[in-house]
């Protein structure tokens, strides 16, 4: 009895969370099935989209699923494993976020009968494990290759993969114009792995069409002095001076100690500064460079200096931009003036300054090692650009793995109904329980192709009845949801394509993430730390009320 009783005593602290066994592994699946019911709508091109504004008063409207699990700042902890998978999707191949999140919602759901009738969770892991497998293979038996196409082919084979992902954003009545932007912006960066060479900029105003595609770099004005105007604006074929270091009259008098035995002497100080700057400058006219741009300031003196012998000059340029700059014009960034040699110089065909709706912009366009693209994005609101900006990345994202594997699946649920329709064959080849868990891996599947339908108001059953025939009469493994007229399509044939690798992706981390749900069958939750860390917030609380609260209390003695 007393042994019994003992960890009790350690753990039943006051705020200790003791639940265990089979009822916390069902209150963990419905924690997830209700942060998957939160995505649930904003899959597909009907999907909608959420608006999440925190305590900061920021507002953002986005359809992108990790975005949506970043911001939702889920706190339980079962349900942050969701989060993860959304963010792992992400960042491994760019789309399929929402998918991976309602997979694995679905995967849970179903499995929950099982578990409530008294299943053990590793029977279901161990089920579910071999179905993912079996799911993954058949994908990649099911792939097309693009490969060995021409570069016209492969170009519109890959906007058709970015057109399929921008569908379901807020850009998606411009898809083919901003999948065509992004194809030719991946290919120009070649094979470079280093995602930052395609920026993407926006200025607020004018129309998403204004958006253009720079094949090169581009950045908004930096801050400028007097004399900036009386520089040209525009060159052919300059050579470009990138530097790390400041172009700024020095008054060493601030931050150095001087003793002086005679006032005449002072003047030889004032000299002094002036000289080591115009050296400097000095020897950036020498090096013949046309444009200098510097990560630290350039200041008035510099910038007239400059003016007056036709030298466009920038300071504070980011550092990201410097180096997209240094990239492809091949220059080099330079830390001193000293001996710069032709080599470090970088160089374009292009230079120019060009007004972009309220912004001026720095374009450099025409470089020769070309490894850079930057898209100016151009549309209303701010929330509207930055939702434009992560919907684009997403695309990026596509083409890029697209580039790579070059294998493609039919989307709009039409892979998803035939993994569910070849599991299910499968099962009935085994014998046992596990044939009931595969099927119901199988049916999980299918909320893919029925939340398309329900998002786009249409009978899912019914299109799902419809899918399902089709789909096991075995030549209409392409059909998915046809989401203009509500019927079937097939989905390979309408050019609704996604790279396999993101189903792959999702196929895997949804199922490891449910098992890994199923696995956890109690959560100890520390009171100790627990109160530490509510003491901390306590007293950071305090630290910053500490007036009102104080006075507070006095008022309260006194009425006593
Ligand atoms: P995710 O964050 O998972 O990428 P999306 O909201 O982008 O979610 O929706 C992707 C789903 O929408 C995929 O299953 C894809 O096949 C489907 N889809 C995209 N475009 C179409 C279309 N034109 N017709 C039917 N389904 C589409
Ligand atoms: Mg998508």
């Amino acid at each position: 009895m007393a042994a019994m009783l003992q960890p009790q005593i350690i753990l039943l602290k006051e705020g200790t969370d003791t639940a265990q066994g089979k009822a916390q592994v069902v209150s963990n699946i419905n924690a997830c099935t209700t942060v998957a019911d939160t995505v649930r709508t904003t899959l597909g091109p009907r999907g909608m989209d959420k608006l999440i504004h925190d305590d900061k008063g920021n507002t953002t409207i986005s359809n992108d699923g990790a975005t949506i699990m970043k911001l939702l700042d889920i706190v339980h902890p079962a349900a942050k494993i969701l989060v993860d998978i959304a963010k792992s999707q992400d960042s491994e191949v760019g789309d399929g976020t929402t998918t991976v999140v309602l997979l694995a919602g679905e995967f849970l759901k179903e499995a929950k009968p099982f578990i409530e009738d008294g299943v053990h969770p590793q029977n279901l892991i161990r089920s579910y494990r071999t179905a993912s497998y079996l799911a993954i293979n058949k994908i990649k038996e099911l792939a097309v290759s693009i490969e060995g196409k021409s570069l016209e082919e492969k170009k519109a084979l890959l906007a058709k993969c970015a057109a399929t992902t921008l569908s379901s954003k807020l850009i998606g009545g411009e898809k083919e114009f901003f999948a065509s932007m992004v194809v030719d912006a991946v290919l120009a960066i070649g094979d470079d792995d280093r995602l930052n060479l395609i920026g993407i900029k926006k200025v607020p105003g004018g129309n998403m069409r204004d958006s253009f595609l720079v094949n090169g770099v581009a950045f908004k004005k930096t801050f400028s002095y007097a004399g900036f105007e009386q520089q040209p604006k525009k060159f052919v074929k300059p050579k470009i001076l990138l530097l790390n270091i400041e172009l700024e009259l020095k008054s060493e008098k601030e931050n150095a100690e001087i003793r002086l035995s005679d006032p005449a002497q002072y003047q030889s100080i004032v000299d002094a500064e002036w000289n080591i700057i115009y050296d400097k400058l000095d020897k950036c006219v020498q090096t013949g460079a046309k444009i200098v741009l510097s990560r630290l300031a350039i200041g008035d003196l510099a910038t007239q200096y400059f003016a007056d012998r036709d030298i466009f000059c920038a300071g504070r340029v980011t550092e990201e931009d410097l180096h997209r700059v240094a990239a492809a014009t091949g220059g080099t960034v330079q830390t001193s003036v000293n001996n710069v040699i032709d080599e470090v110089l970088g160089s374009c065909e292009l230079f120019e300054e060009k007004q972009v709706g309220n912004e001026r912009f720095n374009i450099f366009s025409g470089c020769p090692s070309g490894q850079t693209a930057t898209i100016v994005l151009r549309g209303g609101a701010d929330q509207f650009i930055d939702e434009a900006e992560r919907s684009l990345h997403d695309a990026i994202m596509i083409v890029r793995r697209a580039v790579k594997n070059s294998t493609v699946v039919a989307g709009g649920g039409a892979i998803d109904m035939e993994i569910s329709r070849f599991l299910r064959q499968h099962a009935r080849t085994i014998a046992g329980k596990s044939q009931l868990f595969i099927n119901s891996y199988a049916k999980a599947l299918e909320v893919i192709p029925r939340q398309l339908c329900d998002n786009a108001g249409f009978d899912a059953t019914d299109v799902l009845n419809k899918l399902r025939q089709k789909h096991a009469s075995g030549e209409g493994a392409n059909y998915g949801v046809d989401i203009n007229t509500g019927g079937i399509a097939d989905s390979f044939a309408n050019f609704v394509w996604e790279p396999s690798v993101v189903k792959i992706n999702a196929i895997n981390a949804a199922t490891e993430a449910a098992c890994l749900i199923l696995s956890v069958d109690e959560t100890v939750k520390n009171p100790k730390s627990e109160s530490a860390q509510g003491e901390a917030a306590a007293s950071a609380m305090a630290g910053r009320g500490r007036g009102p609260v104080m006075r507070g209390r006095g008022r309260g003695m006194r009425r006593r």
